[in-house]
């Protein structure tokens, strides 16, 4: 084998059917992860399938300087679940991308160069957005990264109000950070997120990349807190395991945003996905479900792993349990023990992003299985 970069786990993955996962050998696993929420629907999903053949059939790729339907048809779906008066879209095919957009967007658009991002957050890992990540490991072997950004402390207002000044550019931050320990922002912190960029003149990116697409309740984590930003980025669970993420924009953003392009813009196959993903999404109500499964489960998770564990938090189906002693060892066991295949959140986190569709019996399953690995600790 010649991969590198990924050390992959000794679990064959052949094939996929809704919230489950086949093995090379037959083994089922329940999708907790969805592989990083890339699947709300879950694996092979009709609607998805269907748009795509058919859009494949039709035309595979024409560049984004010719309209063609479908591509055009996910501006729109995007515009209209987008909070208002967020209404610009431009199309790429990663989170990292969408977040490095954005970055430059902002610079563009309000001439300034400084950037404000939160300790603990994660934007990606092309150069610029890894410069806002927080994480020294993810960035060390690679400066110098862009320069101008400075971290606050997540959820504190009074720090951020005091970094962001007329020399900057953007705050950036995630609503619900994922990467850095499921750590819901309060809307108190993102309210004076959005008073401090505008009295300052600077845009609000909100990446919600993960939080994005349903997963926390509401089609957008921002809705909840009555926020709205200039920037909102989303990727992931977007095109339902197809690569597309989007830089969605205000006005004031989409027309002074520079020069800007990329080949692959909203090709119409991927578009196809995207917006099968997005409206199945609003149509099924799966934010509504979201909301009320993961309730059901944090509660659950609370209940049967009490003291045994030292947080259940999250929001919607973006929960996250830290464990007493390294979530590795307790991923390990749920996947090789229970079948149920989880991620971690760093290092004391297990993280659970599962397809927004996931059933409370399934979660039922996926409790007892943490009961008992913790308990085994
Ligand atoms: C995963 C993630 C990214 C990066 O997305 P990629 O598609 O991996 O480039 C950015 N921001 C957040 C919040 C993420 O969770």
């Amino acid at each position: 084998m010649s991969g590198f970069v990924f050390s992959e786990k000794p679990i064959q993955i052949e094939s996929g059917d809704g919230t489950v996962l086949y093995g090379d050998d037959g083994t089922e696993y329940l999708d907790m992860g969805a592989s990083y929420a890339c699947v709300p629907l879950g694996h092979g999903h009709e609607a998805v399938h269907d748009a795509v053949t058919e859009q494949f059939e039709k035309l595979t790729y024409v560049q984004a300087s010719y309209p063609n339907a479908a591509r055009t048809a996910l501006y729109e779906r995007l515009a209209d679940s987008a909070p208002d008066p967020i209404g610009k879209t431009w199309l790429c095919n990663s989170g990292t991308e969408a977040n490095e957009a954005a970055l430059k967007f902002a610079r563009s658009a309000t001439g300034n160069s400084k950037i404000v991002a939160t300790m603990k957050g994660f934007h990606g890992r092309t150069m610029g957005a890894l410069a806002t990540t927080w994480k020294s490991k993810y960035k060390k072997p690679y400066e110098p990264l862009i320069g101008d950004v400075e971290f606050v402390p997540y959820d504190d207002g009074d720090e951020l109000a005091d970094a962001v000044d007329d020399e900057t550019a953007a705050v950036i931050v995630e609503p619900v950070q994922g990467e850095g320990g499921i750590n819901p922002a309060s809307a108190e912190f993102l309210r004076r997120a959005r008073e401090v960029t505008e009295e300052a003149g600077a845009a609000l990116i909100f990446d919600e990349v993960q939080t994005g697409m349903g997963r926390t309740g509401t089609l957008w984590a921002c809705e909840q807190s009555g926020v709205t930003p200039d920037i909102l980025t989303t990727a992931k669970g977007l095109g339902n395991g197809f690569p597309v993420g989007a830089t969605l924009c205000r006005d004031w953003i989409a027309d002074n945003y520079g020069s800007h392009a990329s080949t692959f813009s909203g090709g119409p196959v991927i578009s196809a996905a995207a917006g099968a993903t997005v409206s199945t999404i609003v149509e099924e109500d799966l934010p509504g479900h979201a909301g009320d499964v993961g309730a059901y489960m944090q509660e659950r998770l609370d209940e049967e792993l009490g003291d045994e564990v030292r947080d259940v938090r999250g929001e919607g189906l973006m929960v996250g349990v830290e464990v007493g002693r390294g979530a590795n060892r307790a991923l390990k066991q749920l996947a090789l023990n229970h079948g149920v295949l989880a991620l971690p959140a760093g290092r004391t986190v297990v993280r659970f992003l599962p397809p927004l569709t996931v059933s409370e019996e399934e979660v039922d399953r996926v409790v007892d299985a943490m009961a008992e690995v913790v308990g085994d600790e």
